[in-house]
C-alpha cells in the first residue's frame, strides 16, 4: 500500500442553483518521501485537492488514506491535530508575521510540536543563517519563502505541501526554491507535494499528477528524476 492512496475522491461545491465540481472522481498514489508535483491550468482542481489532503476543507466523496487511515474520517478534533501536528504548509504569498524575525517565526510555529527540529539548524539548512534575525520586509522574496519553508519544515511534518510557493518569485529565484524543496524530500525523507505552474521542472520531480477539468489527466513516474540546475 503507498503512502498516500486517493481512492474516488471528488468535491462539489454549490453556489446558488449551480453545482461546481472542482474534484471528479480522482485515484492516484503518492509514495513516502517523494518530491512529487500538482500541474494543471488555474481552476483545474489543484488547491481543492490540496486543501482537502491538508485537512482544510472536506471531500464530497471518496476517501485519502495516508498510511493506510482515512483522513476524510477524521472528526474536527483529529483533524485540527493532523493539520497542526502532521502538515507542514507553504503557501504563494509566504504568510509570515511581520513584526517578528526569521527565527522568531519558525520559533513560534515550534511551540506546539513536541519532536519538533531546532530552529536555527532549519534555518541554516535552507542557507539563511546570516539573515536569522532579519525581519520579513527586510528580506527577498526568495528569502521569506525560504523563511516559511523552514517554519514548516522545522515541525517535521509527515507531509510538507506547497501551493504555488513559486508564484510570487521570479523564474531563477522560484528554481531555487524548488530545488531548495525537492533536497529537503532528500535529506529529510519527507514527502513533499507542490502545486507550480512551472513545467519545466517536472523532468525533476519523482511523480508529476496533471490535473484538467477537476480529473487526472496524467501520472508520470520519474524513475530517474533530473536534477535541477
Ligand atoms: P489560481 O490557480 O489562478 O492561483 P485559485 O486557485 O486561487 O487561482 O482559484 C482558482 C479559481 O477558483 C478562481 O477562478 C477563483 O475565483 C475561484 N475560487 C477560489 N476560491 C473561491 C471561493 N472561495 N469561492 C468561489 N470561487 C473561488
Ligand atoms: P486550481 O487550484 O487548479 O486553480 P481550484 O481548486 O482553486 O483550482 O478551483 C477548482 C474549481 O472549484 C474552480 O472552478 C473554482 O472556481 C471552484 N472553487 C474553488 N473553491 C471554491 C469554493 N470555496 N466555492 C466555490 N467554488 C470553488
Amino acid at each position: 500500500m503507498a503512502f498516500i492512496e486517493v481512492r474516488n475522491l471528488s468535491k462539489r461545491y454549490t453556489m446558488g442553483e449551480n453545482i461546481i465540481i472542482a474534484n471528479n472522481n480522482l485515484n492516484f498514489e503518492i509514495e513516502k518521501g517523494e518530491f512529487a508535483l500538482i500541474i494543471g491550468p488555474s481552476g483545474a482542481g489543484k488547491s481543492t485537492f490540496l486543501n482537502i489532503l491538508g485537512g482544510m476543507d472536506r471531500a464530497s466523496d471518496g476517501s485519502i488514506l495516508i498510511d493506510g487511515k482515512d483522513i476524510t474520517k477524521l472528526n474536527e478534533r483529529e483533524l485540527t491535530s493532523y493539520r497542526r501536528y502532521d502538515m507542514g504548509f507553504v503557501f504563494q504569498f509566504y504568510n509570515l508575521m511581520p513584526n517578528l524575525t526569521a527565527l522568531e517565526n519558525v520559533e513560534l510555529a515550534t511551540q506546539i510540536v513536541k519532536n519538533a527540529k531546532n530552529p536555527k539548524e532549519v534555518l541554516r539548512d535552507v542557507g539563511l543563517e546570516d539573515r536569522m534575525n532579519s525581519f520579513p520586509s527586510q528580506l527577498s522574496g526568495g528569502e521569506q519563502q525560504r523563511v516559511s519553508i523552514a517554519r514548516a519544515v522545522a515541525k517535521n511534518p509527515k507531509l510538507l505541501m506547497c501551493d504555488e510557493p513559486t508564484g510570487a518569485l521570479d523564474y531563477k529565484t522560484g528554481k531555487q526554491v524548488l530545488s531548495l524543496l525537492k533536497d529537503l524530500s532528500r535529506t529529510t525523507g519527507t514527502t513533499v507535494i507542490v502545486i507550480t505552474h512551472n513545467k519545466a521542472i517536472a523532468p525533476a520531480a519523482d511523480r508529476v499528477i496533471e490535473i484538467a477539468d477537476a480529473k487526472i489527466r496524467k501520472v508520470t513516474v520519474n524513475k530517474n528524476p533530473e536534477t535541477i540546475d
